[in-house]
């Protein structure tokens, strides 16, 4: 088969011919119909130091976000059948440590992740265990199936707690954040305002929800907008998604006594913060978000994409072939994109 091929710790990717995965018994083989290009991918492609951190396989096939039909399932497997279409949880569980029996699956102890631990699926096939598969509704669109992964990150985060009526501040206008910012306006959130460096990015934001306040820190005082618009309080909800030291320093200046922020955005450093000003005095709670809760986030963000009723279409800005996936990744990187899809 073909597939985006990782061959050594050097700058690249190539489009190999490679043998077709052979599955064990809880393997589900997929011929994958499309994948999305995440940030994780392009720190394969580069081979930073994350890719070291996370200790992750080389060489390898890259791709974790995507979606395809079941063209063959193992012995033990009862839950999939060959010609199911499937998202794929890219978390792989180990099913038996303390954070798996007690319904924390998506953080156990002993965790892989597709596409990082494994081999991935930007190719023509690839495997995954049964418990990764999420049956997706029959004529779900492949593209729409590849970013099922990603957005239930933006509904773990935004959904942690309550939204509906609450002022929300999303900080970061990449995939996720624009993904966040239409389910948190979607779920009721009474003012979203998004905040990033990026024209282009707050411009795909902007269109949503109808209650979107777009804010470039460039030209606009973020700090004060946001309090003036929240009657001096500061707002209800805090999403971080920049990964950046200031973001973080803003999102928890601008959130109000007695707020929530989700911590997402992941920082290449430590981050100095006000805690006292900013977290104790102001009793904040802040949530550590990571993937998606299996399968609370996946039953959520199915029912919200089937519902009809979010910008999906929007976000996804680019389309390429798999022979074109280097091409894709530096999309992705340039940062003019919302999310990349590539159609397998
Ligand atoms: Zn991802
Ligand atoms: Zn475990």
């Amino acid at each position: 088969m073909k597939a985006a091929y990782k061959p050594n710790r050097n700058k690249g990717i190539e489009i190999r011919e490679i043998p077709v995965p052979e599955i064990s018994s809880n393997e589900i083989l997929i011929k994958v119909k499309a994948g999305a290009v995440c940030g994780s991918d392009i720190h394969l492609y580069n081979w930073s130091d994350w890719c070291e951190n996370v200790d992750a396989k080389n060489p390898m096939v890259i791709g974790h976000e995507f979606c395809g039909e079941v063209v063959a399932v193992g012995e033990q497997v009862s839950s999939i059948k060959k010609g199911d279409l499937i998202a794929a949880e890219t978390h792989i569980p180990c099913g038996e440590c303390r954070l798996c029996k007690t319904g924390k699956q998506h953080i156990c102890q002993d965790m892989k992740i597709v596409g990082v631990h494994t081999d991935g699926a930007f190719a023509e096939y690839a495997k995954i265990p049964e418990v990764c598969a999420w049956k997706l509704p029959e004529g779900t669109p492949p593209e729409i199936g590849a970013v099922y992964e990603p957005f239930g990150i933006a509904v773990h985060g935004v959904l942690k707690d309550k939204i509906a009526g609450f002022s929300t501040v999303i900080i970061g206008a990449g995939p996720i954040g624009l993904f966040a910012a239409n389910v948190a306006s979607v779920s009721g959130a009474s003012q979203v305002f998004v905040v990033d460096l990026s024209e282009y990015r707050l411009n795909l934001a902007s269109k949503m929800g109808d209650n979107i306040v777009t804010l470039n820190p460039t030209q606009d005082d973020v700090v004060k907008i946001i309090k003036e618009k929240t009657g001096g309080f500061g707002a209800d909800v805090v999403i971080e998604l920049s990964g950046s030291v200031s973001g973080t320093k803003t999102g928890l200046e601008v959130l109000r006594k007695g707020g929530r922020v989700s911590l997402i955005g992941l920082h290449s450093q430590e981050v100095p913060l006000d805690l006292v000003n900013n977290v104790i005095y102001k009793e904040a709670t802040i949530y550590g978000i990571t993937g998606r809760e299996m399968f609370d986030s996946w039953y959520l963000a199915d029912s919200l994409i089937q519902s009809g009723k979010l910008n999906i279409r929007d976000i996804l800005t680019h389309e390429f072939s798999l022979d074109e996936t280097e091409k894709a990744i530096l999309t992705a990187k340039g940062g003019k994109a919302g999310k990349v899809i590539i159609k397998i």
